[in-house]
């Protein structure tokens, strides 16, 4: 007997949301419907306005479709009461933000802590889950530094540990790299190769073609829809700048784009300036 297929990450099926704007109604999202699996690498890409922001608020569970079904990991959300449906984002789901959203006065540790406070879990315990975090996004010995004594890169390091230290299955970032420079934003996104290769699953956000070529598929929202949903082969990391003799330079290959099974509205296949639907 063939195996049972996995129940995915996420399933939403015709999200919709209407923000009601006095006697103006806005439709961000017009019945969106996606399907992500555990270990998935996606990219959110879309002009302004195109929903995103508000699918990403959806994904989180951070707001209410207002029509429509999101189940995780088989729990349709729109059923639970709210410290259930809290209980289920703090389990389930990690955030990173473009600026970092870091307590000022915090050090890196207290910083990673704080979400494990609110999950109830000891002080001994939350020490050693903050530290574990903090070492695996490299920053093992910057423990006690506050935002001010970091880099950008380091600070958007301590969010992502504060992120994944509760052991998410699912990263949500919102143009990780949109406040860092080329050089930082690269090493970001080679952490999130790492954390992606260990098995966390990403979504991310973004309106920056060389952080989407990064990731294995590319989600394009346009008018509250899904306009492409393509699998892609991703594109290695720039080589640092001035040549760095550690970095071979490999040419890129041609994206190997497929459609996803089932997508929604259509699939469009772009390839080499041809396109086909
Ligand atoms: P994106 O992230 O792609 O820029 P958004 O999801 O922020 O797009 O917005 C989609 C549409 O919904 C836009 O027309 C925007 O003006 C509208 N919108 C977003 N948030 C709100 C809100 N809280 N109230 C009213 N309209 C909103």
């Amino acid at each position: 007997m063939p195996n049972p297929p996995s129940t995915p990450l996420i399933e939403i099926v015709d999200l919709t949301k209407v923000y009601k704007m006095g006697t103006v109604e806005v439709h961000a999202l017009r019945g969106v419907s996606l399907t992500i699996q555990p270990g998935e690498y996606v990219a959110i890409v879309g002009a302004s306005g195109s929903g995103k922001s508000t699918l990403m608020n959806m994904l989180g569970l951070l707001d209410q479709p207002t029509d429509g079904i999101y189940r995780v990991r088989g729990t349709e959300s729109q059923k639970l009461g709210k410290k259930a449906l809290s209980d289920l984002r703090n389990r389930e789901i990690g955030f990173v933000f473009q600026r970092f959203n870091l307590l000022a006065r915090a050090t890196a540790m207290r910083q990673v802590e704080l979400p494990l406070f609110y999950a109830g879990i000891s002080v001994r315990k939350s020490k050693e889950m903050a530290t574990g975090a903090l070492t695996r996004v490299g920053l093992g010995d910057r423990t006690h530094h506050r935002p001010e004594e970091l880099s950008g890169g380091q600070q958007q390091r301590v969010a992502i540990a504060r992120a994944i230290v509760n052991q998410p299955s699912l990263l949500l970032a919102d143009e990780p790299t949109g406040a860092l420079d080329s050089q930082t934003g690269e090493e970001i996104l080679t952490l999130f190769e790492e954390l992606h290769s260990q098995g966390l699953t990403l979504i991310v956000v973004t309106h920056d073609p060389d952080v989407a070529g990064r990731a294995h598929r590319v989600i394009t929202m346009r008018d509250g829809l899904i306009l492409e949903d393509v699998q892609q082969v991703p594109s290695r990391p720039a080589p640092a700048p001035g040549g760095d003799a550690s970095v071979t330079p490999v040419a890129q290959p041609t994206p190997d784009i497929q459609p996803i099974p089932g997508a929604q509205p259509r699939v469009i296949l772009e390839t080499a300036g041809e396109v086909a639907v």
